[in-house]
């Protein structure tokens, strides 16, 4: 899988994305991240990039020009490629876009800045706007490498443990249980004695009523999304009154 991040802060991608698991996913060849700096495309001799909106207001505009240009070196690799927007005023991405872009073979990001980009070349190529939440960010950047590393972990082998990925939160439609590692006693609290207990069904009882009821606390929606999908047994339901009656 192969990103093309198309930004005026190539460094910050570069630095970033380098890191951790996904800085070893790219050394072992799994993904890769080519940040394309849109400055590499301007025709002005100070690399200028943006202009002062036409009909006044505050800011800068991003010119057509340079990302298009920009769009065209990574287009005439990739062949036709999926070009994604991070905007405030695209949908707000998700787990299930993160896997259904984990799919792609190429994936091409634009970041925006100043106060965005000329209408015109986002109506020209891009496929789909997404934006990472209701607030507004000085760049794409962040939200570009949010979206990176969602959607790389859903590549296969990026994750050295694959359960890990098939178990979190939003995967099931429910947020994860809590999780505990060594010391046993930490600050005069131990850890669950069923998860030291061995019985592997006694905790995945226990891991399963954890997930509800923090859904259930945090996150009311999602569990009426599951209940009203279907998608709980007759167990959970019983574990959710319980729970509502507390
Ligand atoms: N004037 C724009 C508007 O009201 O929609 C906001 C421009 S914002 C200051 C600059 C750039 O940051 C945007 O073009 C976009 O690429 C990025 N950005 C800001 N907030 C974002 C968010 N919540 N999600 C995705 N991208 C965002």
């Amino acid at each position: 899988m192969h990103f093309h991040v198309m930004t005026l802060f190539p460094d910050m991608i570069t630095a970033a994305m380098s890191q951790s698991i996904i800085g070893r996913a790219q050394k072992q060849g799994i993904i890769s991240v080519e940040a394309v700096d849109i400055r590499d495309f301007s025709k002005d001799k100070h690399r200028h990039v943006d202009d002062y909106p036409y009909g006044g207001g505050a800011g800068m505009v991003m010119q057509p020009g340079p990302i298009y240009d920009c769009y065209q070196s990574i287009a005439a690799r990739t062949g036709k490629a999926r070009v994604i927007y991070t905007t405030p005023q695209g949908r707000v991405f998700s787990q299930k876009d993160a896997r259904e872009l984990a799919r792609e073979e190429d994936l091409i990001i634009l970041c925006g800045h100043y106060e965005g980009v000329d209408e015109r070349v986002l109506e020209e190529i891009v496929t789909d706007n997404f934006s990472i939440g209701d607030y507004v960010l000085t760049g794409g950047e962040l939200p570009a490498m949010v979206m990176m590393d969602a959607v790389a972990r859903m590549v296969p082998g990026v994750l050295t443990n694959e359960s890990s990925a098939s178990e979190e939160s939003f995967e099931g439609g429910l947020l994860e249980y809590p999780q505990y590692t060594r010391p046993e006693v930490y600050h005069g609290v131990s850890v669950p004695p069923v998860l030291l207990s061995g019985h592997h069904a006694n905790i995945e009882r226990w891991r399963r009523r954890q997930s509800l009821e923090r859904t259930c606390k945090r996150r009311p929606d999602l569990l009426q999304k599951e209940i009203e999908a279907g998608r709980l047994s007759p167990e959970d339901l019983n574990i959710i009154s319980q729970l509502e009656s507390e």
